[in-house]
Formats: structure tokens, sequence, C-alpha cells
């Protein structure tokens, strides 16, 4: 069995592989070819803990496992390491023997940003020039580097509830240099290519901050009751998933869906659209949203790479067990 451990991935792991790896699996459960199972999530009682599961089999990438993990909130404060913890163990399809434990907590921020980075790429305007940001925490800095990879942005424009921590993504844009300019949510309607990536539980970006023409890629919503999206707007748009089981029940759609206002055959998945079995933006007007919920198979993905990449740099450490 193999180990990558945490401190190796940034190194072993580049934006452009998590990308290819996301983008294949998101082709391969469009396909039928990969399946996630159904997710664990459990608060656990114990140091305000979220802790779960999700796996899956991904036939075309032969790759079989689960990520294990979740969120502790305190673990900053008392122990100075991130809330999100988590690792990801690898299993050989063919035998079921243990593969490979991975280090989940950098692969989980490339494999989201990864994500988003996907769908504006299969589904924003090509002539997309003003990236807006609602969200300045840990997971935003990753999605805005990988987003700007994927059209020629000129200006990012960013609003978050806490104000201060909208320095974070300034930074980000400043090494990229693109010009950074903080704006209310009204704000937003400049924008061609929105993330939202919050912990929030209430509609934040409404009908009226979002242009004719916009994609939005709305990340932080992975949990039953989170909400980022004013559900009118969801009504309103097409909507993209990574998968639809995931995004009526845990997904930003559980709210447009749960009120009546979309069916759940109205969710296509993005993988579709890579496959070019669904055509995707049809004019210049529609506005798209892609619910990204975040699935075990990215996770196997991304990990799948790390030990790829840990092989042939000769670093992963093997273990007889
Ligand atoms: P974080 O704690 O570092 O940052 C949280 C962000 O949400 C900050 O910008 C904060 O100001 C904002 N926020 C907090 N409460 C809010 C509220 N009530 N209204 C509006 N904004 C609020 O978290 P993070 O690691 O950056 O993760 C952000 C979100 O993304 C979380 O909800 C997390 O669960 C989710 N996430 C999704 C995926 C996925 O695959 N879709 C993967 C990882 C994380």
């Amino acid at each position: 069995m193999l180990i990558v451990p945490e401190t190796a991935i940034a190194d072993l792991v580049s934006r452009d592989d998590a990308f290819q790896a996301v983008e294949a699996v998101f082709a391969a459960m469009a396909a039928g070819k990969a399946y996630n199972f159904p997710v664990i999530r459990e608060a656990i009682g114990h140091a305000d803990a979220l802790y779960g599961f999700k796996g899956g089999f991904d036939r075309a990438g032969m790759a079989l496992g689960l990520k294990a993990g979740g969120y502790w909130p305190n673990n900053l404060a008392t122990q100075g390491i991130i809330n999100h913890q988590s690792t990801v163990f690898l299993f050989d399809p063919d035998t079921g023997r243990m593969q490979a434990m991975v280090g989940g907590n950098l692969l989980t921020a490339l494999r989201t940003a990864a994500a988003s980075s996907v769908s504006i790429k299969h589904l924003a305007r090509p002539d997309a020039k003003v990236l807006g940001m609602v969200g300045a925490g840990h997971q935003a800095a990753f999605q805005l580097r990988a987003a700007l990879e994927q059209r020629e942005f000129e200006k990012v424009i960013g609003w978050n509830l806490h104000p201060e921590m909208l320095d974070r993504i300034e930074a980000v844009a400043a090494e990229a240099g693109v010009p950074f300019e903080r704006v209310e949510l009204d704000g937003m309607t400049e924008a061609d290519v929105i993330i939202t990536i919050t912990s929030s539980f209430d509609p934040i970006l409404m009908q009226g901050h979002v242009s004719p023409g916009t994609h939005i890629a709305c990340m932080g919503t992975d949990t039953k009751g989170k909400q980022e999206l004013d559900p009118a707007l969801v009504a309103a748009a097409t909507v993209f998933t990574d998968e639809v089981a995931q995004s009526i029940s845990i997904g930003e759609c559980q709210h447009a869906v749960g009120a009546g206002l979309i069916a759940e055959t109205a969710v296509n998945e993005v993988g579709a659209v890579i496959n070019g079995t669904h055509p995707g933006r049809s004019s210049d007007a529609e506005i798209t949203i892609f619910d990204g919920t975040g699935v075990g198979l990215q996770d196997l993905a991304v990990a799948a790479s790390a030990v790829e990449r840990a092989v042939q740099a000769g670093t992963a450490v093997e273990v007889d067990f």
C-alpha cells in the first residue's frame, strides 16, 4: 500500500492535474461509467464535529474508494489546524485490497476549485470579462485562482458578509495581475461569471443581482439547509450540476425543487455538456448555474492523480499492509 501524506500534495498535484481529473470523472458519471455511493454525514456529538464518508466507483478511471472526514469548527482556534479534515482511501477494484491512503485536505480545495472551473470552461460565455466572487473564506482563494485560468478576465469584483476577509481574494487577484474591486451585492450585475462559496443558510445572491448571460458557479451549498441563491434566480436559469441526486437533496436545487419552482428533470449533468450529449449554453442572454455539490468521485479522481504523480516522482511511501 502507498501513502501520500498531506504535506506532499502541494508539490505533486497541479491545478491542471485536478482540472483534468475532475473533468474526466464528470464525463464518466454522465456516461454511466462512474457512480457515487450514498453520502454519510453525522454530527458525532463531540467537538461539534460533522464527520462522514463520500465514496464511489469510477469504472472508466478504475478508481474505487472513499473520502473520510468532515468539519471540526474549533480546530483553527484550539489546534491551529484547518477546520476541514479528510483522508482519501483507494482500493484495487480487482481485488478489494487497499491501494493507497492520501491526505485529502488540499485535494478537497483543488477538486472543488476544479469543479467550478470545469463549469466555467463549458458554460460561461467565451467573452466573459468580469469575475464576481461571493465569499472570501479558505476555499475562495482556490476558486478564484482556478477560475482566472478559464477566461481572459479583466477584473475581479468581490463581496463578503465579513468584508475584512476580502483581503484574501484581493491578494489572489493581485498575484494574477487582475484589478480587484469591492462591491455591494447589487454591483454583481457587472459580472459575467459569479462564484458563490460561502457557508450561508439563507439566499444571498438574488435575481436582481445577476445580469442576463451570466454563469454562476454555486459552490458553497453542500448540506441540507444551506442556501446561497434566490430560488427565483434558479428557476429563471438553466441549471447544471455534478450529480442530480445530490443537487436536489444537499445542493442548491433542494430549495427550488422543494418549493416546486423547478422539476428535478430540469437539472442537467455538466458531464453531459462535456460529452456533447447536452448542448450547454444556448444563447448569450441565458443565465446558467452550476450547482457544485462535491461528489466522492472527484476526491477519488484527484487522489488517484496524486498517487500517480507520487509514484512518478518516487516519493510515495510504500507500506507492507
Ligand atoms: P470558510 O469558513 O473558510 O469561509 C466561509 C465563508 O462564508 C466566508 O466567506 C464567510 O464570510 C462566509 N459566511 C459565513 N457565514 C455566512 C452567512 N451566514 N452568510 C453569508 N456568508 C457567510 O469556509 P470555506 O472552507 O471557504 O468553505 C465555504 C463553503 O464551501 C462551506 O459551506 C463549505 O462547506 C463549502 N464547500 C463546498 C464544497 C463543494 O464541493 N461544493 C467543497 C468544500 C467546501
